[in-house]
């Protein structure tokens, strides 16, 4: 393995490494380059660039981790009012293939308050082993004490392997796990492999707006931990003969302190079709101007029985909900038409939505980069255009 480092007697802060460092890796503080090792590629352009010799690339001892200590494939079953979430099914069925290929067990583990029910469920999807942690404290999703007793379970135990889905819950609470415990974390991962040489997880994801895949290992830390995006994965199939065993854990009370509190649920209020499950989306971006006008998308969505998407720029400026947003840092859709109306098409925003089946781009600049993926274009003022579309499919629909 490779690290870098600099020689700070030998570095005179020239900022010859900083201004040709590709990754912004390198600025000059109190004098001295600093690397900051998570932007760092290893690249090695700052050591030509360098005139003292004052960067250094070198091999760094291999870690000391004892491997076979860590056994065991886990997954978290996310539950919702008691109800365990489809997403568990799909890390079920990836995590079963997973165990196989290291021949260890496969696990869920459980966290909720009276869901013992849903333990069958689990072992009839794949589970060998379930952790069943029930305290009135765990009801709700809430990060801290859903981390710490995750945390406690995953030091007792040692799984190999831990994985959760890349929802909103997964989202939150992995990286918190995975702080405190010094594990990797993978996140939104699409595919996920055993390395037949080394044993070690491979973590598939796409990076730099899903133009490139990219492979990571964790070798040095356990549990290899990641989050796999929801829908990519097949669910297990229930086999309701199977037998499995269930283990259940007693919660310190220690560990369900939380410094926020759950007041209520409140449910969206919109009325229009869930993103991911629509046929159909009509999405708006700052093309839009005010959150006013975003109401000629959802008239144009309520003909059309579609859902409602957004851009990352319409949901920063508050015209609508996060919930709505189509993107690298949103949801990622797959419609048979995606109507995308004042939207730019900025490489995140195309994302999460250019494998759509058919897309169409309404916009007022002829450059606009939507048009490179769009199949039909329309060039002119949305605000003329999407009313007029309305009022067409409108009469259409009706006759
Ligand atoms: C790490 C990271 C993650 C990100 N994640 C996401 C993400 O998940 N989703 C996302 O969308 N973005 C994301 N972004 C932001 C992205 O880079 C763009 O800034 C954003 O998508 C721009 O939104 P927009 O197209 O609505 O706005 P703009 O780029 O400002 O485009 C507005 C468009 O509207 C057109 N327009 C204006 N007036 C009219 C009119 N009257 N009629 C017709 N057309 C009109 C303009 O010609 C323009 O093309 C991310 C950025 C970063 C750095």
């Amino acid at each position: 393995m490779k690290s870098i480092s600099i020689k700070k007697m030998l570095c005179t802060a020239c900022g010859s490494c900083e201004t040709i460092c590709p990754w912004c890796a390198i600025t000059m503080i109190h004098g001295i380059a600093n690397i900051d090792l998570d932007k760092c590629t290893l690249c090695g352009v700052c050591l030509d660039a360098c005139q003292t010799g004052a960067i250094e690339i070198c091999n760094v001892r291999p870690s000391s981790l004892d491997s076979s200590a860590f056994q065991d494939v886990w997954v978290f079953a996310e539950q919702k009012n008691g109800v365990v979430q489809s997403v568990t099914y799909e890390l079920l069925g990836e995590g079963r293939k997973l165990a196989n290929a290291l021949k260890v067990s496969l696990c869920a583990v459980l966290l909720g308050h009276e869901i013992k029910s849903q333990v069958q469920v689990l072992i009839a999807r794949g589970a060998d082993r379930v952790f069943l942690v029930e305290h009135p404290g765990l009801a709700f999703f809430q990060d801290e004490p859903y981390a710490k007793v995750l945390i406690d379970l995953l030091q007792r135990y040692k799984p190999t392997i831990f994985l959760c889905g890349a929802t909103a819950i997964g989202r939150s609470l992995a990286p918190r796990v995975a702080t405190i415990i010094d594990a990797g974390l993978t996140a939104d991962c699409t595919g996920l492999e055993v390395d037949p040489e080394t044993g070690g997880l491979l973590q598939t994801r796409p990076t730099f707006g899903g133009n490139v895949m990219a492979t990571i290992i964790c070798p040095n830390h356990r549990p290899q931990m990641a989050t796999v995006r929801p829908k990519v994965m097949k669910e297990a199939v229930a086999d309701f003969g199977r037998q499995g065993e269930l283990i259940v854990e007693q919660v310190a009370e220690a560990l369900l302190l939380s410094r926020t509190q759950r007041l209520r649920f409140e449910t969206e209020s919109e009325t229009t079709v869930n993103l991911s499950e629509a046929n159909i989306i009509v999405a708006g971006g700052r093309g839009l101007q005010t959150p006013e006008n975003f109401q000629l998308i959802r008239e144009l969505a309520e003909v059309l029985g579609a859902g409602v998407g957004a851009s990352r720029a319409a949901v920063d400026a508050g015209w609508i909900a996060y919930s709505h947003q189509v993107g690298q840092t949103g949801k990622t859709v797959c419609p048979k038409i995606y109507i995308a109306c004042g939207i730019s098409g900025q490489i995140q925003h195309l994302a999460g939505m250019s494998s759509s089946d058919m897309i169409i781009a309404i916009n007022k600049d002829e450059e606009a980069p939507i048009f490179r993926v769009a199949d039909y274009g329309l060039v002119g003022d949305l605000f003329e255009i999407l009313p007029l579309l309305t009022r067409e499919f409108r009469k259409l629909l009706k006759s």
